[in-house]
């Protein structure tokens, strides 16, 4: 590629981080670091209306939680900021400066009610419905006295007539639009700020960009954006706009699907590495498509355009919790401590006097049966809060067992005497006993796990033992006595 890749992501700050539009900034980001390239992040505030500066943040937050790192942008800088559109004011009107000057614009006065009954009478004529350039011919000495009497006005661009306007698009191939069907675009306002399409295409040029992957929702936009480059006399960049996200429905995702914000995602308890993985996958897979969880790196390595599908892909909630299921199998005791740490620290009574080396052996039990960090919650509290109740079920079968509480006694007066207190000599003590006493195996460890879990499934009741160490054993099985059946 000749020029250095230079691509952005450019959101709103209208809202959370959405899912749609995490993984156009996924997308924005393999393809810079697939290239060596620079990924910008611009904040387009424009609409003073709905923005917010809370959203700006929840959006930085959300790219930030799913490791996609900005070269320029907020609080990083870089040599073509400001990154925010509102302070780009300046750069704005320069451009809009320029362009009057070489007569592609010109002010338009005609007001919403005259706008409103042009499309009605196109609409009865059945023409297109667009701006049919009334304002075009004012002379220079008439708009500047309707300037000066303070009457509101607009600038549009010149369209051209009986143009084509057509781009060979990275993923949707070659796309072909006739000026005659674009409208005189408004670029500024009546209130002075400049529209979408005009800050878009000043800032993509001032920032050099040579790409833009966006969502195909743009590819309206796009001929008008091109008609703004040719006016500005600057080259095009290449275009990419990749298919929308759909529900199961097919319909175009949204809450009605489930939660479409990426915090709620992160509250939901999925791994950012898990959900960046499967972001990944939606719209785009490798060569080699058996392959679905990818690195980091691997992605880089992997991550090309042309294999971006031009069909909508559909968000699978099923098939995403399965592959955090996937990541978590994969981590390390220690790392998945990292991860669930947060999560743990929600439970009362954590860390319950557990060191490091017991928590992460803890988290070791779990890696196989939790599927999102959140389940950890109502998984294993009990392992910091002592059960102060048992479960129904587990005590009838307990009283099912026959002599319950004295066989227990028996196993904690030989569980005080046992040697080391790990799970292989755990489980050669508990079955000797068993064997000794004449009961089953199966029985003794039901007892074990109720009394110190309160619950009837727990990871492996020995490993389980080994966390919780002797004196905790030994204590909660003493104290579970007193409501164990006789
Ligand atoms: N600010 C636009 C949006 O939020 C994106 C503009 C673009 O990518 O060209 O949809």
């Amino acid at each position: 590629m000749s020029s250095p890749v230079r691509v952005r992501f450019a959101p709103s700050p209208t809202g959370n981080l959405h899912v749609g539009g995490a993984r156009t900034a996924l997308f924005n980001w393999l393809f810079a670091r697939h290239h060596g390239g620079v990924f910008i992040l611009r904040i387009e505030d424009t609409d003073l209306e709905r923005s917010q500066e809370a959203y700006t943040r929840a959006i930085l937050d959300g790219l930030r939680w799913l490791g996609l790192d900005w070269d320029e942008g907020p609080e990083v800088g870089g040599p073509h900021g400001p990154y925010f559109q509102t302070q780009r004011e300046g750069l704005y009107r320069e451009a809009v400066e320029r362009l009057l000057r070489e007569g592609k614009l010109y002010h338009c006065f005609c007001t919403a009610e005259t706008l409103e009954t042009m499309r009605q009478d196109q609409a009865e004529r059945k023409v297109a419905i667009k701006y049919d350039g009334r304002c075009r011919a004012l002379g220079r000495a008439e708009v500047e006295r309707r300037i000066a009497t303070g009457e509101k006005f607009v600038l549009r661009l010149r369209c051209p007539e009986g143009e084509s306007v057509e781009w060979e698009d990275l993923t949707k191939g070659r796309l072909s639009f006739t000026s005659d069907l674009l409208d005189d675009l408004v670029v500024v306002k009546s209130d002075g700020m400049p529209t979408y399409n005009f800050a878009v295409v000043v800032d993509d040029v001032g920032m050099k960009i040579t790409h833009v992957i966006r969502g195909e929702d743009h590819i309206s936009n796009t001929p008008k954006q091109i008609l703004l480059y040719r006016a500005m006399e600057a080259p095009l960049p290449r275009f990419a706009h990749i298919p929308m996200i759909l529900g199961k429905d097919r319909a175009r995702l949204s809450k009605r699907h489930g939660a479409t914000s990426v915090i709620e995602y992160e509250k939901m308890g999925f791994d950012p590495e898990a959900f960046r993985n499967y972001l990944a996958l939606l719209g785009w897979a490798p060569e080699d498509h058996t392959q679905e969880l990818l690195s980091r790196e691997e992605l880089f390595a992997r991550f090309t355009l042309d294999r971006v599908s031009s069909h909508g892909a559909i968000f699978d909630l099923d098939k995403l919790t399965w592959m955090n299921a996937e990541y978590i199998k994969r981590f390390s005791p220690a790392t998945l401590l990292a991860r669930l740490r947060p999560w743990l620290a929600q439970i009362p009574g954590f860390p319950g006097g557990f060191d490091d080396a017991a928590l992460a052996k803890m988290a070791g039990l779990y890696r196989e049966r939790v599927k999102t960090y959140n389940e950890i919650l109502t998984m294993a509290d009990w392992f910091f809060i002592e059960p102060a109740t048992f479960d129904a079920k587990g005590l009838e079968k307990a009283a099912k067992i026959g002599g319950a509480r004295a066989l227990l006694a028996k196993l904690i007066d030989r569980l005080q005497t046992a040697g080391e207190f790990t799970e292989g000599p755990l489980e050669g003590l508990v079955r000797s006993f068993a064997e000794a006493e004449g009961r089953k195996f199966g029985d003794v460890v039901h007892l074990c796990r109720l009394g110190l879990s309160g619950r009837t499934a727990t990871p492996g009741l020995f490993e389980v033992m080994a966390v919780l160490g002797r004196e905790r054993t030994l204590a909660r099985l003493g104290r579970f006595l007193t409501s164990c059946p006789a």
